[in-house]
């Protein structure tokens, strides 16, 4: 069977030829369309360059020649425009059923029915497109494309050299850059930043594409690969996080790439066909690239980031063009842009000036994302095409709160953004001042404000809002960041950390709560089968009962870390009262076991369960005395008594929270649960937000768990109600449901005194 490099090596052997020749730029064209029509046994091979805008068919074979220099389409239009407006590949067997064909009828192409074609790309921009089609319906095979990817690089380099493309209308196209623009994206670090745009990576070049001596070629990636090892264990090493932290995980998965053979035999197998070690990492790069768009796993994505970040590094160190703007030093205050940013290539940056991160990808589960909270960066993600809109050095503003970043604002603008800066950082010293103050009601009740965690970055947080301790512990983000199944001794040793960081604080710890749209791409629970309807499916303990090695892996681990303290452990999705008792077994059986062991046991172990699926709260006359503790997730218990998915971005403004279905229902879970004096916390994002908050303690709420950043503004709320007073207004508004609930409690609220935003 014909490699890849095989394939491609014959025809670049062959181009090189002509490209050595002194025939003429048009006559190259025809004599290279000729070329890899023969090798790859395509009826038809044509080049589109870009020329004024526009794609123009520069050379073919199989197709009229009177269509040359005249058939033309705009980026965007067609298939050969779609090609070239992604910079992606087709493979299609039916040209003519692919949604962005377009006909034009001077070619003769109508005979042809299977079409491949990628992009010729310069500077990270499409110039044209290589393009091959046949009469018989067929997809191309993957070694037929990749050989087609290789020349399409090499063409790159020729089409420069002979000027055949207008490098004014393919790059210089920055000159309408400069009025005021709002571009939206994705929150991914909250946060308000202003600064100079600074690229992250200045572009590499790479002057020659074809290799003159292979040998030499395979030695320099040898020792770029070797030199980039180094400087990632020197990373590791150096990570100023300390040990132990979910970094040190993410700097493994990083290393673990940064020694992948595979990934160092396929750019050898590159340089194998022809090309230059700059080539050929850049070609594998875009392999990669190519595969992370058909992925559909946030997860694996993240990891194929990390791999990018690396080829990227390899590519400045093989080329000697070291500079990312990292090593350049930062000038002033700066916000840096990249497509993607390795988690070790932000620790680079100079923290004093380095004030937000926008990144063209990016999830809120990436590397990247988890280190820049730990920095406090706030980060915007997900906004396409960077540099069509933003050059180096422009002014933008990030709202990493909305998600928007503007790009060369009006003074005026920068006048408002300044303000809301300035107030948020009043408002935060206003909020850090609560630190020390009791959530002491103004009618002298003390409610529990506690905070939501899942990784150790988060225990800072504890003793900077002063909170009574964490009400939720959502130990599947350690699964969720880790590149491989935690085994036990990570988990006690981040269990104990989180523990020991707490002191005498209580930590609420819940068994993992994977599944629905938490997939983990080393953990097929569900047989690789996709659910038409995770959320209500194959997750948290439905999993963990199943598959009891896990929870029994989990209960082991919790229980050691505990031992010798109280471990108070919740259970997710509990949905009939012997699902509870079946997991409090399994920790049973796992403490006698302990016990067995003559291990240092907890001192206590308080058993809750988390009340997120209605059908539960027709059990709480049974099921509350057997709880120390009932903690509401409202997040899912809302979706599910409205039927509105939590994620859909349709819905989340459709139903409210403070709405007459919600309350009652919550009032009488308070009413069922107080019988037994059993604890009841509202752990959901509904209770960190003041109005929602001010409802909850209007049922008779007064344990919350929320995300830290609203502990102080809570705080302040809690000191200002009455809580009898707002409780005898619920009371009446539940009896006699008002039209507008919410417009009832924020009247409420302002003729109390009460700022609510
Ligand atoms: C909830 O559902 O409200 C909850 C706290 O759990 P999670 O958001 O992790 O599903
Ligand atoms: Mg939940």
């Amino acid at each position: 069977m014909i490699t890849a490099a095989a394939a491609a090596r014959a025809i670049l052997t062959s181009l090189h030829e002509v490209m050595a020749s002194r025939a003429g730029a048009q006559a190259k064209l025809n004599q290279i369309v000729d070329i890899i029509g023969d090798k790859l046994n395509s009826e038809v091979c044509s080049i589109y360059l870009l020329r004024e805008g526009m794609l123009e068919l520069f050379a073919t074979r199989g197709l009229n020649q009177a269509a040359v220099h005249v058939t033309r389409m705009a980026v965007g239009e067609g298939l050969v425009g779609t090609i070239a407006a992604n910079i992606e590949t087709l493979n299609l067997a039916e040209a003519a059923a692919h949604p962005d064909f377009a006909f034009f009828p001077e070619t003769g192409e109508e005979r042809f029915h299977s079409f491949a074609g990628v992009p010729i790309v310069r500077r990270a921009r499409a110039v044209g497109v290589l393009g091959v089609q046949h009469v018989e319906p067929r997809r191309y095979e993957e070694v037929e494309i990749e050989a087609l990817q290789t020349v399409a690089m090499v063409l790159s380099e020729l089409i420069a050299n002979a000027d055949l493309i207008d490098e004014e209308d393919a790059f210089g196209a920055d000159a309408h850059l400069t009025g005021h623009e709002r571009i939206a994206g994705l929150t991914l670090v909250k946060g308000l930043a202003s600064g100079i745009a600074v690229f992250h990576q200045p572009r590499v070049t790479i002057e020659h594409v074809v290799a003159e001596d292979t040998e030499a070629e395979r030695q320099r990636v040898y020792l770029a690969f070797d030199k980039m090892r180094e400087q990632i264990d020197r990373m590791a090493s150096q990570a100023e996080f300390g040990m132990g932290g979910e970094h040190e995980e993410v700097l493994e998965t990083y290393r673990m790439f940064a020694y992948d053979e595979g990934w160092s035999r396929r750019i050898n197998e590159a340089i194998d066909s022809g090309l230059t070690a700059e080539a050929a990492i850049e070609r594998v790069q875009q392999r990669t690239r190519m595969r992370m768009r058909q992925i559909d796993d946030p997860l694996l994505a993240d990891r194929m980031h990390d791999l990018e970040d690396l080829s990227n590094r390899l590519l400045r160190i093989v080329s000697g063009q070291l500079g990312t703007a990292a090593s350049l030093g930062l000038k002033g205050d700066a916000i840096l842009i990249a497509r993607n940013l390795g988690p070790a290539e932000l620790l680079e940056y100079d923290r004093r000036r380095l004030k937000g991160v926008i990144l063209e990808e990016g999830s809120l589960t990436a590397h990247v994302v988890i280190v820049a909270r730990a920095m406090g960066i706030p980060v915007v993600g997900r906004i396409r095409a960077l540099r069509a809109k933003v050059r180096e050095g422009d002014q933008l503003l990030l709202d990493g709160d909305q998600g928007v970043v503007d790009v060369r604002p009006a003074p005026a603008l920068v006048e408002v953004f300044e303000a809301r800066f300035a107030r948020n950082r009043e408002r935060q010293a206003l909020y850090a001042a609560m630190r020390d103050v009791e959530p002491v009601s103004a009618d002298g009740q003390r409610v529990r404000v506690m905070i939501n965690a899942g990784l150790r970055d988060d225990m800072p947080m504890l003793n900077l809002t002063g909170a009574d301790g964490i009400g939720l512990f959502r130990t599947e983000f350690q699964f969720l960041v880790s590149a491989t199944l935690p085994a036990r001794e990570r988990q006690t040793r981040l269990y104990r950390d989180v523990l020991d960081a707490a002191g005498d604080r209580p930590v609420v710890f819940r068994t993992v709560d994977i599944g629905g749209d938490k997939v983990l791409p080393y953990l097929r629970h569900n047989d690789g089968e996709t659910e038409e309807n995770p959320a209500m499916g194959w997750r948290a303990l439905r999993v963990t009962l199943e598959r009891d090695g896990l929870l029994k892996v989990q209960a082991r681990a919790l229980l050691e870390a505990a031992g010798g303290r109280t471990l108070n452990v919740v259970f997710p999705m509990v949905t009939e009262p012997w699902e509870f008792d079946a997991a409090r077994a399994v920790f049973e059986s796992q403490l006698a076991f302990l016990k067995q062991q003559k291990k240092l046991l907890p001192d206590a172990i308080r058993y809750g369960a988390m009340l997120e699926v209605p059908a539960l709260a027709e059990w709480l006359d049974v099921l509350a005395p057997r709880l120390s503790f009932l903690s509401i997730g409202t997040n899912d218990l809302t979706q599910f008594l409205f039927a509105a998915d939590r994620a859909n971005p349709k819905l989340a403004e459709r139903y409210d929270w403070l709405s007459p279905a919600i309350l009652r229902f919550l009032r009488r879970v308070v009413l069922a649960v107080a019988p037994s004096g059993t604890d009841l916390t509202v752990c959901g994002e509904m209770g960190g937000r003041r109005l929602e908050a001010l409802a909850l303690l209007g049922i008779g709420i007064t344990r919350l768990s929320i995300t830290p950043a609203a502990v102080g503004p809570i705080k302040e709320l809690v000191r200002k109600v009455e809580l009898s007073a707002i409780q005898a207004a619920m009371e009446g508004w539940l009896a006699q449901p008002p039209s507008d609930l919410r417009s009832e409690i924020a009247a409420w609220a302002t003729a109390h005194g009460i700022d609510y935003d």
